[in-house]
Parts: structure tokens; sequence; C-alpha cells
């Protein structure tokens, strides 16, 4: 009852079996949730003082590695919202090459990323990988130092290139999310969305949508590829 009447507060909607509770600060993840410090640290630094009610809700469920449908409005935190279990993960992983990708659909939103999750890992040896088409020669074009990258932020069709030539393997991928996922769900970027989850071949892949709206055509085209979701909605919805 308590836990109902704190979404409610925070206009907080969530469907699915079994939803990990909402977190009411970002110091729970360090408490409750075995985050290390650092992220605590940059957190405060970059001027994070408390959780937008998507990253209560939704971080608690990405780190329970659910399949995750997410709306909120435009400028509600969806970015720090999975970036947080995303560090999460890396940190308690063995290195192995990409183990998470972020992809968005345009260039200037994967740099918008790249650079908040810079700030995240401050101080900190994570690895990014921004692969977009002008960051390509950059970063990218050595097999050997690819290696080293554990999280991927990318586009769809330079992802698509990246796969279809050899130089992204996402073999050890875990965590796939698609932000701005109406869009990348409609038509024009559906067979990429398609080529790319066929090369996320790892058992266990964790899928994540993040939008402001989802047309109810593309939840449920999105629910077929998806094991168990919870469905998280802020704010009033029309779909
Ligand atoms: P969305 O993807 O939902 O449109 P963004 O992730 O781009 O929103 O975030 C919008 C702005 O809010 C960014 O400037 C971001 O730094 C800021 N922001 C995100 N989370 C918080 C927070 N918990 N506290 C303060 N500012 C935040
Ligand atoms: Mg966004």
């Amino acid at each position: 009852a308590e836990v109902a009447a704190f979404l409610k507060r925070h206009r907080i909607k969530v469907w699915g079996t079994d939803v990990p509770h909402p977190i009411k600060s970002f110091e729970m993840l360090c408490k409750e949730h075995g985050f290390q410090p650092f992220v605590l640290r940059n957190l405060t630094k970059f001027g994070f003082a408390q959780p937008t009610p998507i990253q209560m809700q939704a971080v608690p469920v990405a780190i329970h590695r659910r399949d995750l449908i997410a709306n909120a409005p435009t400028g509600s935190g969806k970015t720090l919202a999975f970036l947080l279990s995303i560090l999460h993960q890396v940190h308690s992983e063995e290195k192995q090459g990409f183990r998470a990708v972020v992809v968005s659909p345009t260039r200037e939103l994967a740099t918008q990323i790249y650079n908040h999750l810079q700030n995240l890992t401050t101080g900190r040896r994570v690895r990014v990988c921004l692969m977009t088409k002008a960051s390509a020669a950059q970063q990218a074009q050595d097999p050997a130092l690819r290696q080293k990258f554990d999280i991927l932020v990318t586009t769809p069709l330079r992802l698509v290139h990246a796969i279809q030539s050899g130089e992204a393997d996402l073999a050890h991928v875990r965590t796939l999310v698609l932000d701005e996922a109406d869009n990348l769900m409609e038509a024009g970027f559906l067979e990429q969305v398609d080529e790319i989850l066929a090369a996320c071949t790892a058992p266990g892949l964790q899928i994540s949508l993040f939008s402001a709206t989802m047309p109810s055509n593309v939840e449920q085209m999105a629910k077929t590829i998806m094991k168990d979701p919870v469905r998280i909605i802020v704010g009033t919805q029309n779909t």
C-alpha cells in the first residue's frame, strides 16, 4: 500500500509480474542494490540530486534484468534511467568487449548519450565506444582496440553496417536499449532492429525500450520480442 501511494504521488503507472519496488533516492542504489560509490559521487558531481519518476521505477526493474517498455515525457530523464543499470551491469562482469548496447535514431542523440555516460564514468575505467558515421574513423577502426570497449552507443544504420562488416561483435551483449523506441520500431528502422537482435546471440539478453510515447501497435510488436516485460508509464499517456 505504501508503494502504491508512492507510485501514485509520482504519477508512475506500472504493469507486470513481480515488479521490483521503486527507489526513493540515489543513495538507495548503493545501500540496497550494490552500486559502487563512484556512481553516487558522479551523480552528485554532475548535479543529479534526486531521481526523476522514470528513474525511480525503471532503474530497479532494469537491474533485476527484466525486459522493459518505458514511456515518460521528453525531458524527464530517460537517458540516466537506462544508463544507471548499464553501469551496474558492466562493473559486475568480466571484460569481454561490448556487453551493453544503446541504439538511438540519430547521431546527435547518440552523442548526447555518450557524453552523459562519459560524465557518469568519470574517474573509472569503463570504456564507452561512440560509433556513428562521423566517429567511425576515430574510434572503432582497429579490432584490437574495439575489444577493449564495454559499452557501445550507436545508430541503427551504423551498427548494422558494423555487424555486416565484422567490425562489431555483439556475441557478449547482455543488455540492449532502444532509445526513442517508438521511432526505432517504425517501418524505416525495423529491418535494422531485427538484424541487431539477431546479432545479440548471448543467452539472457535483456531488452529495454524507452520513448515518450508508444502507439499500441508498436507495443504489441515489441512484446513479441520480449520475455515477461514490465511496462512503465509516467504522466498521462495518449496512445
Ligand atoms: P529524455 O530522454 O526523457 O527526454 P533526458 O534524459 O535527455 O530526457 O534528460 C533531460 C534533462 O534532465 C537532461 O539535461 C538531464 O541531464 C536532466 N536530468 C536527468 N535526470 C535528472 C535528475 N535526476 N536530476 C536532475 N536533472 C536530471
Ligand atoms: Mg531521450
